[in-house]
């Protein structure tokens, strides 16, 4: 299996190279050649499988430079650390199936990849006696996640940026309470926006990256969506063992990762028969798929803040093969959306993206709404998130077929929220109550480029 970029500008690599390049070389995103494809019959030899068990099989179709007992190690690990034996469980309330993506060190679904892609840098530096600084800025949830995805390993410091003050509580004691020695929290007087910025421009420094080996974490990386793609799987199995309705997911999104490993899953074969977007008031990718409208708006803050986005990394990628794996195609697209601020699409593409994807915009009263009306009717917590997903399933798909709504927070992670819908406090799980009290170690700075990188030079492992 070799990886190639949307942009066609790089040679084709093996997996473990694409997993050290992030970002392609070309500014483009990497992609395997081909999708290996998985038979019906396959997918049956795989229901007595453990999530560990069926992550490999997955996984290991898109791997050939790693052996099997070393991947086979990676994943055992990467998902040893969730509290549920079933990583993902899934749970049916009112005829609606919640695949249960939170139970991961920080509650939220970005777990699911980043412990895996920690132990997987730190498996590829070790092979190559090589070291790497990952810096990266944070709204709240990717930078907890990968703190905890790295911390404590060989060959690897990170160094997150997140604006003081304006993550959610326990958001920051997830990042600001890990003290080993690799992990370096700096909290930016100023925005997310700011810190984005002065993380560009460190990176934008083509000899400062070279010098310190400078890597990122973002949801651009295919070790992350590679990750994702086998949930889905697990959830088809767990549905059709029982029933045999034709099955649908929802996803609530905001930088199209999630979203994209669902159609990845649908490519190898997994008989999923709609793949719902779900976003809230930034809504490009719905005025996108519904009225063939992608143009840029500003970023509204809503009460699923981790769906903020307005340009999300991955399309890309699945821009790629709507335009037939066509890259000239691809870069037309992005000069037009740099030029003019929008992306047009033919008739008949947007006749295929509506074939791949149906889509709802949900907005904040109908989310705090759908929190409330779901806890009356079924007693089970959703958090914003996943309420936005929910709302638009129960919009949108049909009652008799079966509707995986991905819940990708756990609800005491956004419990400001939900105390405000509910008007109750809403129960703190173990992991949370854990924090309170905790050591931490976090450096207050201001938003000037200058110090950053001093800080950053003279903490460099
Ligand atoms: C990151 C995140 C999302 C959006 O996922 P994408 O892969 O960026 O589309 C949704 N919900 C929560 C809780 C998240 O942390």
């Amino acid at each position: 299996m070799r990886y190639i970029s949307t942009r066609g500008g790089i040679n084709p690599i093996p997996f473990k190279d694409a997993v050290m390049m992030g970002l392609a070389s070309d500014g483009g995103l990497l992609l395997p050649q081909s999708y290996p494809s998985v038979t019906r019959e396959q997918l049956e030899s795989w229901r007595g499988l453990s999530y560990p068990e069926l992550a490999f099989e997955v996984i290991s179709r898109f791997v050939d430079d790693i052996p099997d007992d070393d991947l086979k190690s990676l994943i055992i690990r990467s998902y040893a650390t969730f509290t549920h034996p079933d990583v993902t469980p899934l749970v049916k309330y009112d005829g609606v199936y919640i695949l249960e993506l939170f139970h991961g060190v920080t509650l939220a679904f970005k777990d699911v990849a980043l412990q895996f892609l920690g132990n997987l840098f730190e498996y590829i530096l070790a092979e190559r006696k090589q070291t790497l600084n990952i810096i990266g800025a944070t709204s709240g949830d990717t930078g907890s996640a990968a703190i905890h995805g790295v911390r404590g390993k060989k060959g690897i410091s990170i160094f997150i940026l997140h604006p003081h003050g304006k993550t959610s509580a326990v958001q920051a004691m997830q990042m600001t309470s890990v003290t080993d020695a690799n992990v370096h929290n700096i909290a930016v007087r100023g925005t997310f926006d700011d810190c984005q910025d002065m993380v560009k421009e460190l990176f934008g420094d083509l000899d400062f990256k070279e010098k310190y080996s400078l890597g990122a974490v973002n949801s651009i990386n295919w070790a992350r969506v590679l990750a994702q793609v086998v949930y889905y799987f697990y959830a088809w199995l767990r549905v059709t063992d029982q029933t045999e309705a034709p099955v649908h997911f929802s996803v609530p999104t905001g930088n199209f990762g999630d979203i994209f490993a669902g159609y990845v899953a649908k490519r190898m074969g997994l008989p999923v028969d709609k793949l719902l977007l779900a976003t809230n008031e930034n809504n490009i990718l719905t005025r996108f798929i519904n009225a063939s409208d992608y143009s840029l708006g500003g970023v509204v803050s809503t009460v699923s803040p981790s769906m903020d986005i307005q340009i999300a990394s991955n399309f890309e990628r699945y821009l790629f093969h709507l335009f037939a794996e066509n890259s000239d195609r691809v870069k037309e697209a992005f000069a037009e959306l740099k030029e003019h601020g929008r992306i047009s699409c033919s008739l008949a593409e947007m006749a295929q993206v509506r074939k791949d994807f149906c889509s709802a915009s949900v907005d904040q009263a109908a989310t705090l709404q759908t929190i409330r009306n779901f806890y009356a009717e079924t007693g089970y917590l959703l958090d914003p998130h996943t309420a936005v997903g929910v709302k638009a399933a129960l919009d949108l798909l049909p009652p008799d077929s079966a509707r995986v709504c991905l819940a990708t927070a756990h609800p005491a992670k956004f419990s400001e929220t939900v105390e405000q819908s509910l008007g109750f406090q809403v129960p703190v799980p173990e992991s949370v109550k854990e924090l309170y009290g905790k050591p931490t170690r976090c450096e207050l700075m201001d938003a000037d480029i200058d110090k950053i990188r001093e800080f950053f030079v003279a903490n460099v492992g």
